[in-house]
């Protein structure tokens, strides 16, 4: 992972600890800080405008697909959630509830006051089902008015035990997809739909390979028919669920009444799906492409490109200086790349250039170039790539390269970056998972040692009982059941866990 002999930018290396690398990344690139309330961070600049970033991307995609955003309550009452029994046993156990509406000075102290109870308490949303679905109700009367389909980018709250800043928090943003149609066949393409917007989203803009494939039931969402996510590996080979897509039958529809007409005049229930993914995404992002020196941000979601850092002397040369770059700034600007205009920043902060540069390695500004007076003269720049820091003698990579030589190349460098980044972690992933461990002693030891990666293994797809006792077993092992991919071999030998006829793969690893 690591080039000997080379002082980097962080504290701690990925090899030396994983998970305080991960937390040197998101402080010293300014990512995220934590709030002071437990499970809850304070998203900073760079952090929220990669979140921004990937909130746009994302949205086109989900407008594309001719879904509409709307907004709803970020208060549910309480019985909305006990008409879908499943749903309130699963999220029971960490929701948040507004019980009244008034403090009070009671013994001197600010208290909630007694005379302010809610009749009927509010749970602060851990998602929106429910009260999508009342709304749903009133707006579906006839066939003709399915398939209905919104989206909503919100914040929720989810009362987590273990929380670790954007992969796991209290509070997280996120869009939340939510759609109802007319019979299941409608309602299961939808969900693969979502799937597949994620699967490519993640792809493309997050150069974050993922596989795709169905939860085992108990890792369903609860009150779900079926669940699929897309499972991406971190760096330290754990798997990061990082987005899902429901299919949840007509639980929801008859819970909340959502029913239609159908063209025969017979009242149906509706079939409806959600889809969600969050503010994890950018965790997935950190330890899929980050270094030793920070974060390596994708060009796609990148909030600037192109960093231009101008080396002033605090002489009056630097006027000079200032000026070549921001010419250079506003050529680059009307660049386009990936179908936007190119977004560069002139750093201007009154800070030794140096510090700057490796402020902007940290953050993983995908192109940082450095300008100085002997530049200007040449009619340079000097170039630096932050997915390759390094050249191979282990020394700062960076390039210089006449100005209009780089301007001219700029859109296509971003494109090789960005295709670099998902090719290298494409890479990683194809080669840490296997596929030749048939029995469970082999399963065990292809985790020892901390052996990092994933183990693809044939199954009887065992349900209740059953299937508890596998994950019982797993959990022994500290390993998980990620997912039963779409795209694995059909199944051709017996179930590694009770030996019956295997029907299809999945996925075991550690996970997030
Ligand atoms: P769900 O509604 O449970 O299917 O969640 C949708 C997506 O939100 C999941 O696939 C995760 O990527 C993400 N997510 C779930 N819980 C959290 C959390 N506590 N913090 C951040 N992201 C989360």
């Amino acid at each position: 992972m690591s080039i000997p002999n080379i002082k980097h930018a962080l504290p701690v290396t990925r090899q030396k600890d994983f998970a305080a690398w991960y937390q040197a990344v998101i402080s010293e690139g300014d990512l995220a800080e934590e709030s002071g309330v437990r499970g809850c961070m304070v998203i900073r600049p760079w952090g929220y405008g990669i979140w921004e970033r990937i909130q746009k991307l994302m949205d086109a995609r989900i407008k594309a697909a001719g879904v509409e955003n709307c907004y709803f309550p970020l208060f549910i009452p309480l019985s909305f959630f006990e008409k879908e029994a499943d749903h309130v046993d699963g999220f029971a156990k960490e929701m948040a509830v507004v019980t009244h509406h008034r403090l009070k000075a009671i013994d001197g102290k600010l208290q909630p006051d007694p005379d302010s109870k809610l009749e009927e308490p509010l749970v602060v949303r851990p998602t929106s089902e429910t009260v999508i679905g009342q709304a749903m109700s009133r707006w579906v009367q006839s066939w003709r008015d399915l398939p209905l389909t919104v989206n909503q980018w919100a914040n929720v709250v989810r009362w987590e035990m273990r929380t670790r800043m954007f992969l796991r928090t209290s509070e997280f943003l996120w869009q939340e997809g939510h759609t109802a149609h007319v019979d299941e066949a409608d309602a299961r393409k939808e969900t693969m739909r979502a799937l597949e917007m994620y699967r490519d989203f993640a792809e493309t803009e997050l150069a974050m390979p993922v596989i795709a494939g169905e939860k085992p039931e108990n890792e369903r969402f609860p009150g779900a028919v079926a669940t699929y996510s897309i499972e991406a590996m971190m760096q330290d080979g754990k798997a990061l669920q990082a987005g899902t897509s429901h299919y949840l039958g007509t639980g929801f529809a008859e819970a909340a009444n959502i029913r239609y007409q159908d063209a025969e005049g017979q009242q149906q229930f509706a079939h409806t799906t959600s889809w969600g993914t969050s503010t994890r995404m950018i965790g997935g992002v950190i330890m899929v492409h980050g270094d030793d020196d920070g974060l390596r941000c994708p060009p796609m979601i990148a909030p600037w490109q192109v960093v231009i850092v101008p080396m002033l002397r605090d002489n009056p040369e630097d006027e000079a200086v200032l000026a070549y770059c921001a010419e250079l700034a506003k050529a680059l600007g009307d660049v386009d790349v990936f179908r936007e205009p190119l977004r560069v920043l002139l750093d201007r902060k009154p800070i030794k250039a140096a510090n700057k540069r490796w402020s902007w390695v940290k953050k993983g500004a995908p192109i940082i170039v450095e300008v100085g007076g002997r530049d200007v003269a040449g009619g340079n720049v000097s170039v630096l790539r932050r997915d390759r820091l390094y050249n191979d003698a282990g020394k700062l990579a960076s390039e210089i390269l006449p100005k209009d030589d780089f301007i001219a190349r700029a859109a296509e460098t971003l494109k090789d970056i960005q295709a670099t980044l998902h090719a290298d972690a494409k890479s990683r992933l194809e080669a840490n998972i296997r596929r030749d461990v048939t029995d469970k002693a082999a399963l065990v030891a292809a985790f020892e040692g901390d052996k990092p990666g994933w183990v693809e293994v044939e199954w009887a797809r065992p349900s209740g009982a059953a299937l508890d006792a596998v994950e019982e077993w797993l959990k022994g092992e500290k390993l998980t059941l990620r997912n039963t991919p779409l795209d694995a071999a059909p199944a051709t030998g017996t179930c590694i866990f009770t030996g019956e006829t295997a029907v299809e793969r999945v996925i075991v690893g550690r996970s997030y």
